[in-house]
């Protein structure tokens, strides 16, 4: 990189709610339905049909707000954001603009070299969504207004971020952050979390900021990482050569990596704002954000110091438990079964994690419940099977959704505690292999993994191997 410029990034992230409904209107919002059988006069722009505001939007935005740490603003206006496209039947878009109903947030993210950094995140507001155009063939496009009046919410950013991987950190936390409130889907794909990056540099030093651009189209973190990149470099390399930045929004393309000029620059008095007459201005009361403040969940930077200084877990096991809420909660019920951390952890990391990834289903859908699975952590907690066998066990429970007990009951899984059935096998075990015994005894001390491996294999791993192992040595001093 050209290390005489600094790269300065602010997000705007488009989150698409989760509500059943539009913000507008009773319409249903599912996506991938035929195409207009999800519109009403509202939702179509017909003239005279009046919007009605989904209370269960504000909800999820005072939620979000919440978590990002902002202020609800207890009275705030929606305005008409006027420009013409076809997939806009109105005219404008329903959005907020002076009064939105969140602000002054921020975010704290891990950085690779200087730890821990505070984003600001300026505003969130509400909005509806635009429709989607369909262009078939060389001269035919059609519109398809399903989306149309869905709910989004806007998270905008302060140009806080020095480059693309702070800006990844950002966009990671707010994500992980709208799927732990659960308002989200998450999807970036489906464009559920959209995000535009405005990107400028300045020399080194200078307060003022540069000319930026807005990048569009960035619909994975590996694009959004990459355009802002591409971008970086571009705009550097016409400042070397003693150009000047154009402000304007650029899409980025995926299959050459580049960043291409859209349009040219837009401001904010290009749309004309004014309040929107059809709505009332919305008033939050303080009983209201309590109500929801006391509903918030555990979010994953609280959890993540919980298992680390409540519960002891290493800072790798904590991140992972804590990643996803899913994951997080599946954690915290066997837990609240199970009193060692560390073995839950493990068990939830190692087995747990690898069979969901593995069958590809949900840790919600997982057959072997915290319940069944705490069963099974019992059991070796007791003696009762080895480590080995029970996973065994977890496959079985997998199977047939028994509980553990009655699994090793049926499979004759228990564990052999027995000291003379397991002195019979090491015997003839020594006795078929003099050589290694001879080996082992001269002080070969690998040899003794061999002699454990043999008496766990023909005991089908029921042994319990402290008690092999201590045996082996009773022999060797014999
Ligand atoms: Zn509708």
């Amino acid at each position: 990189m050209h290390s005489r410029y600094e790269v300065v990034i602010g997000l705007e992230v488009h989150v698409q709610l989760t509500t059943k409904t539009k913000i507008f209107c009773g319409c249903s919002k599912d996506f991938g339905q035929e195409p207009n059988s999800q519109t009403c006069p509202v939702c179509l722009g017909l003239p005279g049909a009046l919007p009605v505001l989904n209370k269960q939007v504000v909800e999820y935005a005072i939620k979000t707000g919440l978590a990002t740490n902002h202020q609800i603003a207890p009275r705030s206006i929606f305005a008409r954001k006027n420009y013409f496209y076809p997939d806009l039947p109105k005219g404008y878009q329903i959005s907020q603009f002076e009064l939105p109903i969140c602000e002054h947030g921020w975010l704290n993210i891990e950085t690779e070299d200087n730890g821990p950094k505070k984003i600001g995140i300026t505003r969130i507001h509400m909005e509806e969504d635009a429709g989607k155009l369909i262009h078939s063939g060389t001269n035919s496009s059609s519109v398809d207004l399903n989306r149309a009046c869905t709910p989004l919410l806007e998270v905008v950013s302060e140009p806080d971020m020095r480059s693309a991987d702070e800006a990844i950190a950002y966009l990671k936390k707010l994500h992980q952050i709208v799927m732990y409130l659960g308002v989200c889907d998450g999807n970036l794909e489906e464009g559920s979390f959209r995000c535009d990056a405005n990107v400028s540099i300045r020399p080194k030093g200078q307060q003022e900021l540069g000319t930026r651009a807005e990048l569009k189209n960035l619909n994975s973190f590996r694009f959004i990482k990459q355009a802002i990149e591409y971008e970086v470099e571009r705009q550097a390399d016409i400042i070397d050569d003693g150009g000047e930045i154009v402000q304007e929004t650029r899409l980025f393309d995926a299959d050459s990596g580049l960043t291409r000029s859209m349009r040219g620059k837009e401001e904010a008095h290009d749309y004309r704002y004014f309040p929107d007459p059809d709505l009332v201005p919305l008033v939050v009361s303080d009983d209201w954000v309590e109500r929801v403040r006391s509903e918030l969940p555990e979010l994953p930077e609280a959890k993540l110091q919980r298992y680390q200084d409540e519960m002891g877990l290493p800072p790798y096991d904590a991140g992972v438990l804590s990643a996803e809420r899913e994951v997080a909660e599946y954690f915290d019920a066997l837990v609240a079964l199970h009193a060692n951390a560390k073995v839950c952890s493990n068990w939830v990391m190692g087995e747990v994690l690898r069979a969901v990834k593995e069958k590809e289903i949900l840790i919600r859908d997982c057959p072997v419940t915290p319940e069944l699975l705490a069963g099974v952590l019992e059991r070796i907690a007791d003696n009762t099977i080895s480590g080995k066998i029970a996973k065994t066990v977890f496959e079985e429970i997998w199977q047939t959704g028994k509980t553990a007990d009655q699994v090793i009951e049926e499979k004759g899984l228990k564990q052999v505690t027995d000291t003379g059935a397991i002195e019979a096998i090491l015997d003839e075990i020594i006795a078929a292999n003099m050589g290694q015994f001879e080996e082992l005894k001269g002080g070969k001390d690998k040899l003794t993994g061999f002699f454990v491996g043999q008496v766990m294999k023909a005991s089908k791993g029921k042994a319990n191997p402290g008690m092999v192992n201590q045996l082996i040595q009773k022999k060797i001093k014999g």
